[in-house]
Parts: structure tokens; C-alpha cells; sequence
């Protein structure tokens, strides 16, 4: 059976093109960069040159850019290794809401350490409200932390706007770009984000691989102590190959983002449009026009989130009902709840999330199955009544 994959969100397939750029660096071009021989240097070199390429990607400076291994660790760097370094300047910190778990659980450890942790509610589209942020800010705040956009609605965040708050307020402003990196231009000056975490694999680069940035007045502690690497923020050897995968990945990226955009804008308007006027009781998840291209978010009337998934799997489409990184819980989405979703409708979501390999013809298929389960199923629940019969 042809399988149709539309869960890009949770994970991506590596693009054959950063494959073909990384394999020198397994056997040829092994050497580590701290060794001072000539094999050594090519991987100087590589990571140089990465550090540009990813560099120009978001608008920083090079010596802004510090590889890590992967967007949790980049994160961990940007408000732990940020909240212990400052913690002398004061310690609130302030997040969305619809973050991340791992920005959620790290909200949590800092609140065992001691800190103050204020948590900003989002409207019913998902949107942080700057007047109920700027509300929270006290002279004990010392970071911000909002990402730019949620990886399960894909509500797009005013950023620019925040940044600016915190500019004025002199308080850090970090931002978990993973969701919408390759989907949106970033720009760390425009935007005004002073830490920031981004990952590779969500532009088509191997996993376990990430950036974390840093603006330059800007300090952290390090959370990894060893031979110094990454001018003492990130010890261990540097994996070269992950980290060439994630250039070529921003390389190719920046060539193909603004067609991307195009490409996935008409999915997603086509999938939403259909959705909601074929299936009765449907309603869209998330913010109508400011959301991530890619992102198809909808629930339904008397459907329950696991039985929907199995009939699509049977049908060989990938789907979710919400993040891969929280889905082994029975819990609903905090970011559906925190739009003011009930429970049961929380968990009668559906994520469609599309990317790079996906062609018309898969949006066909999905909008195909998409009636006829929900109808299905519906016919098999004793509690789903229409609300218009
Ligand atoms: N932030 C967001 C928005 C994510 O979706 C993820 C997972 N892809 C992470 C952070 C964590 O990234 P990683 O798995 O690379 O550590």
C-alpha cells in the first residue's frame, strides 16, 4: 500500500542532498577540529564554514552561532544556562503558555531552584496577548521566553512585538524557532530575539543535531563541562558530519524556503477550506491566517483522537493528533487546552502537517479519507448527535 506521510512536524525525512554533502566528513574528512594536523583542519574548516552558512540563515553573527546536539540542548542553554548566569539580576522568568514540553518541564526544574516562573495565557487562537506579558514583567524579570510559533496549531507568535517589549524592558528574549524554522524568514535583528534554539532535522537535517544563538552582550552558563568546545559553552568533539548535514540543509533551505511557502500556503488553505465544508461539526484549531504554512489543525464533533489515527494508519496516511513529543501520554494537548478546549475536544483533533516530498496527489488521498472516517466512525458512537439534525 502507497503510504502517505503528513506528520512533517514530529519528524522529516533527510533531505538526499544533505546526505550527499555529509558523507566525505564519515571517512575522509574525519578529523576533529582541535587537533592541529592537517585532517584536523578540514574539519576546522567545515565547521567554519557551517557557522557562516547557519549564521546568514537567521541574520547573526558568526560568533553568535554555537552547535549543540540538538533544539532541547540549545533551549536547556538558552534559559537554564541564561537564568543560572543571571540569577543575581533577579529571578523571574517569564513563558507562553503553548510552549514546548521541554520549555514547560525546564519552567518546572527552575522553579525547584528557586525561581519565579509566570506563565502568559494565549487568546483562543493561540496568540500571547503583549498587554497580559507586559503585565507580568516585575524588577525581578529576567528572561523571556516565547517561541515563534506552536509546533501543534502553528499559531505564528508576534515576535517582533515581544522582542521589542523586551528591548525596552532590558530583559532577555529567548525563542524556540524550531516550529516554524524553514517555514517563516528568521531574522534575529529584525526580530529582536537575543537566544534562540533551532534544530536540524526541521529543515531536512540529520536529528540530534541543533544551534543554539546567542546575541553578543548576552551570557550563559555552560551546562556541559569538558575540553571547552564551542568557546566553552558546548564541550565534547564537535560532530562534524551532523553539523555540515545541518549547513547543507540551510543552504538548500534558503534556495527553496520562499516556493515552500507558496507550495504548502495552498495545501493547507485547500485541506482546511475542504475539511470544514465536507464534514459537519468541524471546526479549524489555531489562528485562521496567522499560523505556519504547513500546519492543518481541526477537530471534530464526537471523535475520539486514538480511533481516528488507527482508521488513517489502515489506510497507509501518517497523521497526528498532536505533538510526537507528548503523544505516549494519555494527557490532551496543553496547547488545546490552553485555547480554552475542553478535554473531550481536545482530544478529538487532528494535526495534518505537510513539507518538502509531499505532492497533490497526497493532499487528495487525505481529504478522500478524511469524510468518510469521520463519518464512520461518528455512525459507531453512541454519544455523537449532530447538532444539525
Ligand atoms: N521545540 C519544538 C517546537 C519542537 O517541536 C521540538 C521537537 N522537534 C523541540 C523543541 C526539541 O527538539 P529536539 O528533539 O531536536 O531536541
Amino acid at each position: 500500500m502507497k503510504q502517505v506521510y503528513l506528520d512533517y512536524q514530529s519528524a522529516k525525512p533527510v533531505d538526499q542532498r544533505v546526505i550527499d554533502g555529509m558523507m566525505p566528513f564519515f571517512r575522509e574528512k574525519y578529523g576533529n577540529p582541535s587537533a592541529l594536523h592537517s585532517i584536523g583542519d578540514e574539519g576546522t574548516e567545515a565547521l567554519e564554514e557551517s557557522r557562516k552558512v547557519i549564521a546568514e540563515f537567521i541574520n547573526a553573527d558568526e560568533d553568535e552561532i554555537f552547535f549543540t546536539s540538538g533544539a532541547t540542548e540549545a533551549i536547556n542553554m538558552g534559559i537554564v544556562g541564561y537564568a543560572m548566569r543571571n540569577k543575581n539580576k533577579g529571578n523571574h522568568i517569564i513563558i507562553s503558555e503553548v510552549e514546548h514540553i521541554s520549555i514547560h518541564n525546564i519552567a518546572k526544574h527552575l522553579e525547584r531552584l528557586g525561581f519565579e516562573v509566570s506563565r502568559i495565557p494565549v487568546d483562543q487562537y493561540g496568540r500571547v496577548s503583549l498587554r497580559k506579558l507586559e503585565q507580568r514583567i516585575t524588577d525581578k524579570t529576567i528572561l523571556i521566553s516565547v517561541g515563534y510559533a506552536s509546533n501543534e496549531i502553528g499559531t505564528i507568535q508576534p515576535i517582533r512585538e515581544i522582542g521589542k517589549l523586551a528591548e525596552e524592558r532590558d530583559i532577555a528574549f529567548h525563542s524556540d524557532a524550531v516550529a516554524a524554522e524553514g517555514l517563516m524568514p528568521i531574522d534575529v535583528k529584525r526580530d529582536g530575539v537575543h537566544l534562540m534554539a533551532l534544530s536540524s532535522n526541521d529543515i531536512y537535517g540529520p536529528k540530534g543535531v541543533g544551534v543554539f544563538y546567542m546575541r553578543k552582550k548576552y551570557r550563559v552558563n555552560p551546562l556541559i563541562i569538558g575540553g571547552g568546545q564551542e568557546r566553552g559553552l558546548r564541550s565534547g568533539s564537535e560532530d562534524v558530519p551532523g553539523i555540515v548535514g545541518m549547513k547543507v540543509a540551510a543552504e538548500i533551505m534558503q534556495q527553496e524556503m520562499l516556493g515552500e511557502i507558496k507550495r504548502f500556503t495552498g495545501y493547507r488553505n485547500r485541506m482546511i477550506k475542504h475539511i470544514l465544508e465536507e464534514v459537519p461539526d468541524s471546526y479549524l484549531n489555531g489562528h485562521p491566517t496567522e499560523r505556519l504554512p504547513s500546519n492543518t489543525h481541526v477537530r471534530f464533533d464526537g471523535i475520539e483522537g486514538e480511533s481516528i489515527l488507527l482508521s488513517f494508519k489502515d489506510k497507509g496516511i501518517a497523521i497526528s493528533t498532536g505533538s510526537a513529543c507528548t503523544s505516549k501520554t494519555l494527557e490532551p494537548s496543553h496547547t488545546l487546552i490552553a485555547t480554552g478546549l475542553l478535554h473531550e475536544e481536545a482530544h478529538g483533533s487532528l494535526q495534518i502537517t505537510t513539507g518538502r516530498f509531499n505532492t497533490d496527489e497526497d493532499i487528495d488521498t487525505v481529504l478522500e479519507a478524511v469524510p468518510e472516517i469521520v463519518t464512520r466512525l461518528r455512525n459507531l458512537s453512541p454519544i455523537y448527535k449532530s447538532k444539525k439534525v
